[in-house]
């Protein structure tokens, strides 16, 4: 049957709100003129809120992992000595790219569905804490866990003071609280693809007065992301290179909505909408990945069953357009994963809970009408602070 759009739950990209969808259809602007500065000036004022930083934000033309790589190539030298703490293929990916570039990395591994344990980091630092960096996951897509990121930040400062910390904050700035001065973090990495409400195209990366006065010495070879350009071309309101104008018209929507809907109100939405995933999840049957103490407020994953054919019944969702996610790395073809970030609204989250126990009902697996939905909104019910009427306030 016809459904207007796809119910797109997958951790990016994120449906577009269609105010944002419009505005990626506008007429092009000089990428040298008056208005683009005022864009660029306005996405800045914007993000800082959500960054939780007072220095600028840089733009950058690319995926998230360019600004990954912008992050690694603009603070560190070759040879230096690196840890990194990968918590998922995220993290795989980061401490990946700094030894692309010649770093000296140590892996702190934790178990996958497991988040990067401060005490693990205090452990290791304690006998060996000569890093030039240490590389952080807010929140890892993979497993649907988020980070202690505050509390890792402080341990790697006071028993690695010379140490620059880079975090990954791609699927989870903007739709959970962050502070990166406050936390002390030295270069925070996001992507417009993920709770901004874009399209894919844009990295947006902020830096501390440490990591820029690191980019000044570091020797890693770097010109397209060359944050030095990037930031020399910003105080004259342009990019070096000719940037996603088109991206930033939707970004720039996009933080509209949110400054609309306020920090407060959009974090909620969030944590709302995840609490609605988990509990209709596990009252499926799943059993979910991710430690709950650290269960991601904008990804779920969950285990698919050993007794249930995943080809079959994630067919069944697609023909009645719920759309997830597979596994990634070593939990490819094990689990699969709910998006809830971005422009999504408590009903989306019903609505997909709802076709899959309809699904699950069809295909005669154990589940009772109505049961998985009904955990799900109250579960929103019981977070106390939300209720489902005001978590619909989200954007039109
Ligand atoms: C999506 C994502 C990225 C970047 O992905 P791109 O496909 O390069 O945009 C990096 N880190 C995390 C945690 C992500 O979720």
């Amino acid at each position: 049957m016809y459904r207007f759009e796809p119910n797109l739950r997958i951790p990016g990209p994120t449906h577009l709100p269609p105010g944002v969808r419009e505005a990626g259809g506008r007429q092009m602007i000089n990428h040298r003129g008056p208005e683009f500065a005022a864009l660029m000036a306005r996405i800045d004022r914007r993000m800082r809120v959500f960054f939780g930083t007072e220095q600028e934000i840089i733009l950058l033309t690319a995926a998230g992992t360019g600004g990954l790589e912008a992050a690694v190539v603009n603070t560190l030298s070759p040879g230096d000595r690196v840890l990194a703490m990968p918590t998922g293929a995220f993290g795989d990916r980061f401490a990946k790219i700094a030894g692309v570039y010649g770093a000296d990395v140590t892996r702190l591994e934790t178990e996958w569905g497991r988040a990067a344990d401060p005490a693990a980091l205090r452990a290791h630092l304690a006998a060996d804490a000569d890093y030039r960096a240490v590389l952080l996951t807010h929140n890892e897509t993979s497993t649907g866990v988020t980070n202690p990121v505050a509390a890792l930040a402080a341990v790697a400062r006071e028993l690695a003071p010379g140490a620059l910390i880079l975090v990954d904050g791609v699927s989870a700035l903007g739709a959970v609280p962050f502070e990166m001065d406050a936390w002390g973090l030295d270069v925070v990495i996001t992507g417009s693809q993920k709770a901004w409400m874009a399209a894919p195209g844009m990295s947006m990366i902020a830096l501390s007065e440490r990591a820029w006065a690191a980019a000044e010495e570091a020797r890693m070879p770097r010109f397209y992301f060359d944050l030095r350009e990037a930031r020399k071309s910003a105080a004259s309101g342009q990019t070096p290179w000719t940037p996603a104008v088109a991206v930033m018209y939707q970004v720039d929507a996009g933080l509209a909505l949110m400054e609309a809907e306020t920090p407060a109100g959009v974090f909620a939405r969030h944590a709302a909408c995840a609490a609605a995933t988990r509990a209709g999840l596990e009252t499926l049957g799943f059993r979910l990945l991710a430690d709950p103490a650290f269960a991601s407020n904008t990804v779920t994953a969950a285990w698919i069953p050993e007794d249930l054919d995943w080809k079959t019944f994630n067919g069944e969702l697609k023909a009645r357009q719920v759309i997830l996610a597979g596994g990634q790395g070593k939990l490819k073809g094990k689990i699969f994963r709910v998006g809830h970030l971005g422009a999504v609204n408590l009903d989306d989250i019903l609505g997909a809970i709802g076709v899959m126990e309809e699904v699950a009902l069809g295909l005669g697996r154990p589940a009772e009408p109505g049961s998985a939905v009904g955990a799900a909104q109250r579960a929103v019910l019981a977070a106390g602070e939300i209720h489902p009427v005001a978590a619909q306030g989200a954007p039109a």
